[in-house]
């Protein structure tokens, strides 16, 4: 069986300025999706996307089951990430910005003359 390779979405590009006060881009880990035949007891995989999953459930269904849903089968995902992963990984940005807003205030505070 062969699969289109499809390849990853290039990450999101960023400015000098941007870089400077965000960071480099926050690149999630691709998920690898597997599934698995519970008539055959075969497990194929891992695969990068839901995408690639389906179209290897079709390939077997058809394959092995004549286009019908095999008992048992089953897609194993990966378990979601915690509920503030992004946030703790974008947390460096969050100082930098800050320090860069303190930064601003204070030129101001300064050229202003309190
Ligand atoms: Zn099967």
């Amino acid at each position: 069986m062969t699969t289109p390779r499809r390849s990853l979405p290039a990450p999101a590009r960023r400015g000098l300025l941007a870089q400077l006060l965000f960071g480099k881009p926050v690149v999630a880990a691709a998920e690898k999706h597997r599934y698995h035949c519970g008539v055959c007891r075969v497990t194929y995989g891992p695969v990068g996307s839901k995408g690639e999953l389906y179209a290897l459930r079709t390939w077997h269904r058809g394959d092995k089951h004549g286009g019908g849903t095999p008992d048992g089968e089953k897609i194993i995902s990966p378990p979601p990430p915690p509920p503030f992963a992004k946030l703790r990984a974008a947390g460096a940005m969050f100082k930098r910005t800050f320090v860069a807003v303190g930064i601003v205030c204070m030129v101001i505070i300064v050229i202003v003359g309190w």
